[in-house]
């Protein structure tokens, strides 16, 4: 269940990019919580600011052009955004994790996988025997097959599923509280990309861990998440279960992302992508990001940023006509 408790709470989170043309922003806003041992996906279309989303909660933003310049990030509590570079480095890695799109460019080429394992460990003051016992255990753990053998491979050696396991057995070593996962599977071809997802369910359910799980693709959403937020140009436009986003869904860019996924659309058989293209982040629309593009937009929506509100249990959408969203068929 879902209802047991907030792990992670971000909330009102702004990040912005200093770049030559002006501050980008990023990220705008964003509220939501990942409770206890669920699968929360954040999904959206490329540069709609889901990596910034996660790298602001670990840390990992690009000095100096990124800046968090509102908003705060809890961990059970603690402010992660308040943390100093020390204690955030212990935080990272020990409580929260963080899993790449590519394994090739987060592992060390030319170090034995047994050993970047281990040497997290370190990090987190576990050494010696009980920390080769853990490599093996996690080693097992993310299936992978003859751990004690396996453990002196270099990257190179193993397909990209295994790098996969391997990246998320490093992440796994210090039993974090929260796993954040940024694309992990877009990199793999569709069966390996599966087992990913189905190992990610089984460590959830056998660790009791928490996921933020980051990915463009719906049908991901569906296979893995409990609960999922949709981000348009740096703000989040709807909150909910996934059952209840997916078939109801409460604002028209989830409605048509939806439309245009064969055989999740409800009922429909066209496929129908979303006319126009995302706005440039440097010079949004004033108002609603998505008026432009949307098929149900009037003029209060030049007007105002419309607030994330309730549309049901658990269920939010920021749109000014989510009341009559239901009554259209567009
Ligand atoms: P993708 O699906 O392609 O990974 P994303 O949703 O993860 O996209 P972000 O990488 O968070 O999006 O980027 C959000 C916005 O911030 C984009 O418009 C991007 O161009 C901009 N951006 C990202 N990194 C930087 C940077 N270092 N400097 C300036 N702008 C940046
Ligand atoms: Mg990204």
């Amino acid at each position: 269940m879902t209802g047991s408790g907030v792990l992670l709470s971000v909330e009102n989170l702004t990040t912005e990019y200093r770049t030559a043309g002006g501050g980008v922003p990023a990220v705008q806003d964003v509220s939501f919580q990942v409770h206890r041992g669920e699968i929360f996906g954040l999904v959206g279309e490329s540069g709609s600011g889901k990596s910034t989303v996660i790298r602001s909660i670990i840390g990992l933003l690009p000095k100096p052009a990124a800046r968090i310049t509102r908003g705060t990030v809890r961990l059970d509590g603690l402010d992660l955004i308040s943390l100093d570079p020390r204690e955030m480095r212990r935080i990272r890695g020990g409580r929260v994790a963080m899993v790449f799109q590519d394994p090739m460019t987060s592992l060390d080429p030319v170090l034995p996988i047994g050993d970047q394992i281990r040497e997290g460990l370190r990090y987190h003051g576990i050494t010696g025997r009980a920390a080769q016992a853990r490599v093996l255990e996690v080693m097992s753990l993310v299936g992978i097959p003859d751990a004690p053998r396996r453990q002196r491979a270099y990257p190179f050696e193993l397909s990209g599923g295994l790098r996969q396991r391997v990246a998320i057995a490093i992440a796994l070593a210090a039993s974090p509280q929260v796993l954040l996962a940024d694309e992990p599977t877009t990199a793999l071809d569709v069966t390996i990309q599966d087992q990913i997802l189905k190992l990610l369910l089984s460590l959830k359910e056998q660790l009791g861990m928490s996921v933020l799980l980051v990915t463009h693709d719906l049908g991901v959403v569906a296979q893995t998440c409990q609960r999922v937020a949709v981000m348009y140009a740096g703000r989040l436009v709807e909150i909910g279960p996934v059952t209840t986003v997916f078939s109801a869904p409460a604002h028209p860019y989830t409605r048509g992302l939806l439309a245009s996924l064969p055989g999740l659309a409800t009922g429909r058989t066209r496929l129908r992508a979303i006319p126009g293209s995302p706005p440039d982040l440097g010079s949004l629309p004033s108002g609603c990001a998505f008026r432009t593009r949307c098929p149900i937009a009037i003029e209060r929506c030049a007007e105002v940023v419309p607030p994330l509100e309730d549309h049901g249990t658990d269920h939010l959408t920021a749109c000014l006509r989510h009341q009559e969203l239901g009554q259209t068929d567009d």
